[in-house]
């Protein structure tokens, strides 16, 4: 027999490496603007507006009041693996943080144009720089700036041209946005958000902060989905179990909808949880009469411990598929049974009692 020659291993260059794994992190702009806020949040923002051009394709500007990047960052700002959020691993235990990784922004660098405009506290100017595979173009410029740090990202996927092709002949990522903004502005209550086409004078979601809950939902998904709500806790401290808490709003058997709207938050993540989610729609079908699909929106805490934080996007093997738009978030989940059965009996009950009250008042 004939054997041909084995072919030759060689080391791939850092940038084809880089590219590769660059890809799978910014999926698609909406993955970018994802990133982008929660960098926000995390550098305590009361005020993130968004802005889009072509999908995200063109261009993604995220500008935020947070505490903003020091300048002596800025060179480094954008390399793979570079942090303020993590020294150790056992930081992972107790991060609070959405991000830690250090590979947003470098990713970016990658796959578009990055450029970064930030204003740290006390400072008469602030810097602008401009970023490409993960190096830093020239020295930051000194620019006027207000407060806070204002991150643009241009030409998405300039360089990869499959990945190009297929996002510009599908719908655009503009819907996702505002849906991914819409889910952020109903947990933090606490920060304005808004977003906006580039060229339209409207902004398609704002959200003015407050300390109500009702309030932000309503300004975000409207009069009607507010006012058919109830508000529903739930709590469980025992050890040998689970240990949880769950608070959020959830539709009544007023509300008419076709799809399910399910708004999570798991330890302040935003998740999306396949299992839970279906759990919750066979308790709605089999309570009410006239099975409507419900708007749900939960936070849900848990002993940092019990969840592991540290699953990257790309595996699929967590105890609960968690994903946002297509994105597997980095969440498992200890004793996730015990957990969704709990919800389903006091949404069950929660229903019952606001159904059985609403017949009463009906043949008063
Ligand atoms: P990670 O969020 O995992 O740390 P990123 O690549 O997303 O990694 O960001 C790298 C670092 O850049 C962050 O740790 C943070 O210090 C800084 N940073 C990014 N965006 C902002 C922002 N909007 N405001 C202040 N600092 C930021
Ligand atoms: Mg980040």
């Amino acid at each position: 027999p004939v054997h041909s020659e084995p072919p030759k291993i060689h080391r791939l260059d850092e940038a084809v490496v880089n590219r590769i794994a660059a890809g799978e992190v910014i999926q698609r702009p909406v993955s970018a603007v994802k990133e982008l806020i929660e960098n926000s949040i995390d550098a305590d923002s009361t005020s993130i507006s968004v802005l889009v051009k072509d999908g995200g394709l063109k261009l993604i500007q995220v500008s935020d009041d947070g505490h903003g990047i020091r300048h002596e960052d800025l060179p480094i700002l954008c390399e793979r693996h570079t942090t303020s959020k993590l020294s150790k691993f056992e930081d992972l235990l107790s991060i609070k943080s959405m991000g830690f990784r250090g590979e947003a922004l470098a990713s970016m660098t990658y796959v578009g144009h990055v450029t970064v405009t930030t204003i740290t506290k006390g400072q008469l100017h602030g810097y602008r720089a401009t970023y490409k595979d993960g190096m830093m173009e020239q020295e930051p410029k000194a620019c006027a700036a207000v407060k806070g740090t204002q991150i643009m990202i241009e030409n998405l996927f300039y360089n990869m041209s499959a990945r190009k092709k297929t996002l510009q002949n599908s719908a655009d990522d503009y819907p996702k946005i505002v849906d991914l903004i819409c889910r952020f502005a109903v947990h933090h209550i606490n920060v304005n958000f808004s977003c906006r086409k580039h060229g339209s004078g409207r902004a398609d979601v704002h959200s003015v902060a407050t300390s109500s809950r009702l309030d932000a939902i309503r300004s975000v998904y409207g009069v009607s989905v507010a006012q058919n709500l109830m508000k529903i806790e739930v709590s469980d401290d025992d050890p040998s179990s689970s240990i949880f808490e769950m608070d959020g709003f959830i539709s009544n058997s007023n509300y008419i909808a076709k799809k399910i709207t399910m708004v999570l938050f798991i330890n302040d993540r935003l998740v999306e949880c396949g299992t839970l989610k279906r759990a919750i729609e066979i308790v709605y079908a089999a309570t009410l009469p006239k099975a409507s699909k419900p708007f749900i929106y939960m936070s849900i805490k848990l002993p940092p411990e019990h969840i592991d934080v540290n699953i990257h996007p790309t595996k699929r093997e967590v105890l609960i598929k968690l994903t946002i738009n297509g994105d597997l978030k980095r969440v498992s989940l200890l004793n996730q049974e015990v957990i969704i059965e709990k919800i389903q009996s006091a949404i069950e009950s929660k229903l019952r009692n606001s159904n059985d009250s609403r017949t009463f008042q009906e043949q008063q």
